[in-house]
């Protein structure tokens, strides 16, 4: 085997396993609390309150937003990963294949970037909900969707730095290789 096709699959290997980690690490732990969020918010939807309505509205916001954001990454990222290390263990040269190849490098992880930002201003929008909380009939859930809320916002962004220090690096790397970046 030559060795430029040895390190294509040397790096093909680290970053699906890098991937890999990021996915049941972080990813799925989070579709676990968007999960547990959900439910207690059918909890007291039972009987909503004005000062519960805020704060359920606040969480389903947070949950829809989040589901999407995490199956985009899931998929999308995933994706594009195997598109790229397939160019790359083919071996593929961006140079001369400019206008043929549609996988639009620079987007794919600007596009990361910019729906995180826009994920952080979700949780800041909404988690505002709980500042000035009266009386409610739901102290204890209440108290826990809090919880969950300020625990997914803190996955997210060790999700995020993950990705930006450990999968990053990576697929520049191979965009480099295949002539992309
Ligand atoms: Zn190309």
């Amino acid at each position: 085997m030559l060795l430029m096709e040895m390190s294509a699959l040397a790096e093909k290997n680290v970053l699906i396993g890098k991937f890999e980690e990021l996915n049941k690490g972080y990813y799925n732990e989070m579709l676990v609390s968007v999960n547990k969020i959900n439910s207690y918010i059918n909890t007291i939807s039972l009987r909503p309150t004005e000062d519960v309505v805020a704060i359920i509205n606040a969480c389903k916001e947070v949950t829809a937003e989040m589901q999407v954001y995490i199956l985009e990454r899931q998929q999308e990222f995933f994706s594009y990963i195997d598109q790229l290390i397939d160019k790359r263990v083919n071996s593929h040269d961006c140079k001369n294949c400019s206008g043929s190849c549609k996988l639009q490098h620079r987007e794919r992880l600007t596009f990361f970037e910019i729906s995180y930002a826009k994920m952080v201003e979700v949780f800041k929008n909404n988690l505002a909900v709980f500042e000035n909380m009266a009386e409610t009939i739901f102290p204890n859930i209440v108290h826990l969707l809090q919880n969950q809320l300020i625990l997914l916002e803190s996955s997210l962004t060790e999700a995020f730095f993950y990705e930006t220090t450990q999968i990053k690096p990576l697929i520049y790397k191979m965009q480099q290789a295949i002539g992309a970046a």
